[in-house]
């Protein structure tokens, strides 16, 4: 799971920094591509404003120089004493001109100027041409000029003057110029004069500099209206009706500085966007990498749990070879009872105690994990078996000397499984088979080892599991059925499973029984021989034959799971073939007791049973536990004498059974003895007051054809 997450965290940082350097560049091609695109821009701007600014220019002085030139028509045709002063200074306000006067006499020697004109008069009489047709010139270097001359009779005998000072026209300019940037220019495109000059704000041209763009006007041979040196934008375009030319000049970077601040703003916000994701990226994997790591130790001891284990292991094995290596498994036998006895705070401690005395005995070559509740690995760099076993011997020596210098009467013991990783290269398979190789004997303290032997078993194990469901669907398994006979010559039996597999042939309760109690398969395994005799007494009371008691067993593994209710599946299947009540008895070892079962839940299952109307029966009594209590606790029917009662038997053990029968009658309860295999036994049973005896004496378990027929033979040898 973890080498999963892992890998799906590498995709992830891989996913990220990918991420990450996708975003820089996309975010470096879009400054680009906005730089770029700012600098057409602008440049665009800069022409259409000039342009704009030629034009506006162009009709101004177009508008001027037309207006001048009508005045002087009508003038030609007008009478004299109309013209009069008051009259110039009303045209000139009518056409928004700064003056207009009228200078009489064409021929040049008495010529009079109308209206405030001496200047003008002096210039009309110094300046060429201008008597014979419109022209636009500069006057005084601060205004426009606008001049026509009024025909009668194809002489000029009037000239009309207008003028407009430069600042009108600055107007246009800053009209133009929002931003107050950069320099506009008029020359004169012939003589190279310039004419008007207006700066924006913090942007100086030196003369030299003027000079420099004027000459691009000349060295500009295509038609392009745009020139560009050191950084200025250079646009000229010519003022309509002159030989004007009007320039813009413009600092790119200016304009660009124009936008810096937002730009500034936005390239920060991203920096900052950018190095708040690279932290939250590392802080993530940071993060991930102490989860991961929480996940890989056990809080109990602060040393590996098994996935913490199996990972330090396959790196472990990354270069180094494998076979001189042992998996040792330990499992601490009854931990249960620490727990109840003292609470789960010591039994903690107790773990962290063995944990710690574990590791102080092993080599940094060798590891060490709580596998999980009481179950401890190590990861051995041995393979003989006998060092193995010495090591482990002094690890629990270590263990129990410590433990004695406080608690005299206590020590601890393990049950102990090894595999040589020889044999089992995969860690996690290694700990399995050490711990079912732990499981096959009983014997504590001995460490026994995974061979090919016990691989053999397994893999026979493993195959008869897998043949279960199949068989179950096939009705392979039959019921088996062992005669219990009274004195009196009344008769019982035991219901036993027997499995006649089509390929395996027969095979035997204690080749599969222990197995299927292990891995759950029994609880079904029950349910179904109960069933099957559920079917056999309704055929038997439909034949109308004699009823006869059948027991039925029901393993110790099913209550030990606490299988909550387990009566209502019993109580359906026994209504479901209307089985009358005190007919069929169910079986439970006295061992149920032994695996921390809550003595409520038992008494509550037979009470159950009982009010069901199923009989119960205390099986195996006597063989592991033999407390007379418990005869007081549950409230069963019969008590079935464990067979090892009768193996060996002395004076002595025959005077315990017959208290025992005498203390069971007592209690209004039953006695079956079992594995009676001696009539002189059969006589001695009877005279201690035993109800029936079970046994190979009268019969080994017979299938229910062979049983039938027993049954018979057996009444008819009674009677
Ligand atoms: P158990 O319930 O104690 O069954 C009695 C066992 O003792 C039977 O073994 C029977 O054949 C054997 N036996 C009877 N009389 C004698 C005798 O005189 N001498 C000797 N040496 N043995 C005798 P079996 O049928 O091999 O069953 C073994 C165990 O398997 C049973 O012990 C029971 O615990 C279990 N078992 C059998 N069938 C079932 C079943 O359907 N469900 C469950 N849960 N367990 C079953
Ligand atoms: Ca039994
Ligand atoms: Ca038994």
């Amino acid at each position: 799971m973890l080498e999963k997450r892992a890998r799906k965290r590498r995709k992830y940082a891989l996913a990220g920094s990918v991420l990450v350097t996708v975003i820089f560049a996309g975010f470096l091609w879009n400054t680009f591509s906005f730089y770029s695109k700012l600098n057409s821009v602008i440049q665009k701007y800069i022409l259409d404003a000039n342009q704009q600014i030629a034009e506006n220019m162009s009709s101004k002085l177009k508008s001027n120089r037309e207006f001048i030139a009508d005045f002087a028509d009508t003038l030609s045709r007008m009478p004299e004493h109309l013209l009069t002063e008051e009259m110039l200074e009303r045209k000139a306000e009518a056409a928004g001109l700064d003056k207009v006067v009228v200078i009489t006499s064409g021929n040049g020697q008495n010529a009079e100027c109308l209206g405030d004109g001496e200047k003008l008069l002096q210039w009309s009489m110094e300046t060429e041409n201008i008597w014979q047709e419109p022209a636009v010139s500069i006057f005084e270097g601060r205004s426009f000029l606008f001049s026509a001359p009024s025909l009668k009779d194809g002489q000029a005998e009037k000239l009309v003057i207008g003028l407009e000072s430069y600042e009108a026209f600055y107007s246009i300019y800053q009209k133009e110029n929002q931003w107050k940037q950069g320099a506009r220019i008029l020359a004169d495109g012939t003589t190279g004069e310039v004419l008007m000059l207006e700066m924006g704000n913090e942007f100086e041209l030196s003369e030299n500099e003027i000079e420099e763009v004027l000459k691009k006007q000349t060295e500009n041979k295509s038609d392009s209206k745009t020139a560009y040196k050191d950084g200025y934008v250079i646009s000229m375009e010519p003022v309509e009706g002159t030989d004007w030319i009007q320039y813009s000049v413009e600092c790119d970077k200016e304009f660009l500085g124009f936008f810096s601040g937002n730009i500034r703003i936005s390239l920060v916000l991203i920096v900052f966007e950018s190095i708040s994701f690279i932290i939250l990226f590392f802080w993530s994997r940071q993060d991930m990498k102490r989860k991961e790591q929480m996940l890989l130790t056990d809080p109990i001891t602060g040393g590996y749990n098994r996935e913490g284990f199996l990972r330090a292991g396959q790196k472990r094995f990354d270069n180094q070879k494998k076979d001189e290596y042992t998996v040792v498994c330990l499992n601490i036998c009854d931990f249960r009872k620490i727990n109840d006895l003292w609470g789960e705070e010591a039994g903690n401690q107790v773990l962290r105690f063995v944990y710690r005395i574990l590791a102080e005995r092993i080599s940094e070559q060798e590891m060490l994990c709580r596998n999980s509740m009481d179950h401890f690995v190590i990861l051995m760099h041995e393979k003989t078996e006998g060092v193995i076993r010495e090591r482990i011997w002094e690890m629990l020596e270590a263990m129990n000397g410590k433990i004695a210098e406080n608690y005299y009467e206590y020590h601890i013991e393990f049950s102990i499984g090894c595999c040589p990783l020889e044999l089992e290269e995969d860690i996690a398979l290694a700990i399995n088979k050490g711990l079912y190789v732990s499981k096959q004997k009983s014997e504590k303290n001995v460490c026994y080892f995974y061979d090919e032997t016990a691989a053999k078993k397994l893999k026979e194990e493993y195959e008869i599991s897998e043949l279960f469901e199949e068989s179950l669907k096939n009705h392979d398994f039959k019921v088996y059925l062992q005669p219990k006979v009274s004195e009196k010559g009344e008769c019982k039996a035991e219901a036993l499973v027997r499995w006649q597999h089509p390929q395996r042939g027969f095979i035997y309760p204690d080749q599969f029984i222990p197995l299927f109690e292990k891995n759950g398969k029994i609880y079904p395994l029950d349910m179904y021989v109960f069933e099957e005799v559920c079917k056999l007494v309704s055929a038997w009371m439909r034949n109308g034959m004699d009823m006869i008691e059948i027991s039925v067993n029901l393993s110790r593994f099913t209550l030990k799971e606490g299988r909550k209710e387990i009566w209502e599946n019993y109580k359906s299947i026994k209504e479901k073939y209307e089985i009358p009540d005190g007919l069929i008895e169910i079986e439970l070892t006295e061992t149920v007791l032994l695996d921390g079962n809550q003595i409520a839940y038992i008494r509550q299952v037979v009470n159950e049973f009982r009010r069901c109307g199923l009989k119960v029966a205390l099986d195996d009594f006597g063989f592991a536990y033999s407390s007379l209590a418990i005869l007081k606790e549950l409230n069963v029917n019969t008590i079935k004498l464990d067979r090892s009662f009768f193996i060996d038997e002395t004076p002595k053990s025959r005077r315990i059974v017959r208290d025992i029968i005498q203390l069971v009658h007592n209690l209004d309860m039953d006695v079956v003895a079992e594995g009676i295999e001696e009539m002189e036994q059969v006589n001695s049973l009877w005279e201690s007051g035993c109800d029936y005896i079970q046994g190979y004496v009268y019969s080994k378990p017979l299938s229910i054809e062979l049983f039938e027929k027993w049954r018979r033979e057996y009444e008819e040898q009674e009677y």
